[in-house]
């Protein structure tokens, strides 16, 4: 397992949504971001079909530009009635012809093709929101941390906070979905508690307890 010295991390990553989370999750720990989006890396084909393979081409192809450690988040939501549909192609269901990006549209796939299979009641509507992290070095070395929220896709979509699906999600034992919650309460995570809410922060405290000695 590999530490991380340096306090400037190289995050490989366009999405701002996701920048955004992380700068919250390393802030406190005393480190600081700059993406890929900001050093105006051209983005990687993401040809993998796992999370873990997607993760770690956008983590390489930054180490490799920035010939610095870089980090990269690869996400999705896998539902069940759909077969773990839209999974790692989470981000291309909201893709539009012109080339942009449209969560209402996706939001509104995901409900059509769950009202197709017949998924009407909660318990027919579970589904986990699934991150992994990778943290690559120039030298080709990789580390993974993954981690899952359980929950329920709701309709209609509820909440304006966060981005991409969150309005669609609610995680179990809760009464409103990722839209609804501040960033504190979806993603909120430092050293010492036990545990956070969202996918990602569960992925960043397995990244920052092996990497970054918190
Ligand atoms: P990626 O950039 O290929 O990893 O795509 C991830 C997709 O999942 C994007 O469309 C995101 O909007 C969506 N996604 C990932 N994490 C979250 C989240 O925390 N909330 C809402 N949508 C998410």
């Amino acid at each position: 397992m590999r530490k991380l010295e340096d306090k400037v991390l190289i995050v490989a990553s366009h999405n701002a949504g996701k920048i955004a989370e992380i700068r919250d999750l390393i802030g406190p720990l005393g480190f600081s971001a700059k993406s890929a989006a900001d050093l105006s890396f051209a983005e990687p084909d993401e040809t993998g079909t796992t999370f873990e393979e997607n993760a770690t081409i956008k983590a390489l192809a930054s180490a490799r530009a920035s010939g610095l450690p870089a980090l990269s988040d690869d996400s999705g939501l896998v539902v069940d009635a759909l077969g773990g549909d839209p999974g790692v192609y989470t981000a291309n269901w909201a893709e539009t012809p012109e080339g942009k990006r449209d969560f209402a549209m996706a939001m509104r796939k995901v409900e059509e093709a769950l009202q197709k299979a017949g998924a009407t009641t909660p318990e027919a509507r579970t589904a986990r929101f699934v991150s992994v992290l990778c943290m690559a070095w120039p030298d080709g070395h990789v580390e993974l941390f993954r981690g899952e929220v359980e929950g329920e896709i709701v309709w209609p979509p509820r909440g304006t906070a966060g981005f991409g699906y969150d309005p669609l999600f609610q995680p179990a034992g809760h009464t409103r979905t990722f839209g609804e919650m501040t960033a504190e309460e979806k993603h909120g995570w430092k050293p010492g508690d036990a545990d956070a809410l969202s996918h990602r922060a569960r992925a960043f405290k397995l990244f920052a307890e092996t990497c970054l000695g918190a």
